[in-house]
């Protein structure tokens, strides 16, 4: 590893950048080495100012540029049995230990350091960088950069997302909607329950109508073979309702999630969704009239399936190891925003394995970052006049 990444590698593992905390420290951090260079950035701040993303360009402005992009934010260590100091790196045995070392201040190092070569360079085309917060709770804080960069005059012609992905190209990932679902009855003596709404009991009736949506979408939904479960899948994670059992509970609450593969609209499954949970309602007003089921939205992020076949791919196979390969992922990442938002074609590549993001002792192998180095590299080298 070069020993500018290192450096930066050690600065970046020792903010703790939890998604709960602020992450302002990293990031003026990051615009100060960047600053260094000449390299001005944009910092677009949330609404308490206390976390914020950055945006950084490097080359000439009025071309599309290679967007290098990670989330500064990172998973809780409390809890977890680590062995190291979680927010210190600490080099053993060929690998580098830390909590984000793998998911993804590995990435964000390597690309920072390529930023610092870059501005020593004239280039043809630009090399940008994209760091948000917030990532590990719903792609939330990066929303707002994609705000003010889907306004620019000019936008990438690629993105490189730097999730951990062995250095594979990932072209392609699921979407995710999470939902927070209010059954509501009347509440009575247990005695009379057949007269009152019991409201758990409209909540499984809600769950039964998921578990159908579940086994059309299996039947008659899109399917993509590159995915572990081929089809997009539904799932009820928690539910929580009733006080006593001689009480006829008047509330009972459920979460529950769609995975849904790209070709699998999100819209038009709940809309289907919400025709059936109406139809519960329908039947329980005639007991009641407070019965009712309300869906609310907590989190949607876009799927994303890149085509194999688009010019900004093929520009980025030329730079890859041998024997690199396309694949599909379970884990969802801001690529699908990305694409949504600013229309650019998304490649999620960067060092380490999502096998160990997460965990105690989170660690990325010192071989995943120089084959990173050696790839941002080539991809700098091809930017250069
Ligand atoms: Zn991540």
């Amino acid at each position: 590893m070069k020993p500018r990444v290192q450096a930066i590698f050690e600065r970046l593992l020792a903010f703790e950048t939890v998604s709960s905390e602020s992450n302002m420290a990293l990031i003026e951090y990051v615009r100060d080495v960047l600053l260094g260079k000449g390299i001005e950035s944009l910092i677009v701040k949330d609404e308490s100012g206390k976390k914020a993303n950055l945006f950084a360009s490097t080359g000439p402005r009025e071309l599309p540029g290679v967007l290098l992009s990670g989330h500064t934010d990172v998973v809780p260590a409390v809890g977890q049995a680590w062995t190291v100091p979680a927010f210190q790196a600490t080099f053993r045995d060929g690998r580098v230990y830390g909590r984000g070392s793998c998911d993804m201040k590995g990435f964000i190092a390597l690309a920072i350091d390529a930023m610092l070569d870059a501005a020593d360079h004239s280039l043809n085309r630009p090399l940008q960088l994209a760091l948000s917060h917030d990532e590990e709770i719903g792609c939330v804080g990066v929303r707002r950069l994609l705000d003010v960069l889907h306004l620019a005059p000019v936008r990438p012609f690629l993105c490189v997302i730097g999730e951990p992905t062995n250095m594979q190209f990932v072209l392609g990932h699921k979407g995710k909607g999470s939902y927070h679902t209010y059954c509501r009855g009347l509440e009575a003596h247990s005695s009379l329950a057949p007269r009152s709404v019991n409201a758990i009991h409209v909540a499984c009736d809600f769950i039964a109508a998921l578990r159908r949506s579940q086994q059309q979408l299996q039947e008659q939904g899109a399917q993509d073979a590159d995915y572990d479960v081929p089809y997009s899948t539904v799932h009820v994670g928690q539910i929580v309702g009733g006080k006593a059992l001689n009480i006829v509970p008047n509330l009972c609450t459920l979460d529950f999630e769609v995975r849904n593969l790209p070709a699998d609209d999100l819209d038009q499954f709940l809309e289907h969704l919400r025709e059936q949970a109406e139809v519960i309602v329908r039947e329980a007003k005639k007991l009641s009239s407070v019965a009712d089921i309300e869906i609310q939205t907590l989190n949607v992020y876009p799927g994303l399936d890149t085509h194999p076949s688009v010019e900004a791919v093929r520009f980025l196979k030329d730079f890859a190891a041998p024997g690199t390969g396309t694949a599909k992922v379970s884990f969802g990442t801001e690529g699908g925003l990305f694409k949504q938002r600013l229309d650019v074609p998304v490649v999620v590549c960067g060092p380490g394995s999502i096998e160990q993001a997460h965990k105690p002792d989170e660690f990325i192998e010192v071989s995943q970052m120089e084959a990173g180095e050696r790839f941002l590299a080539q991809v700098l080298g091809s930017l250069k006049l």
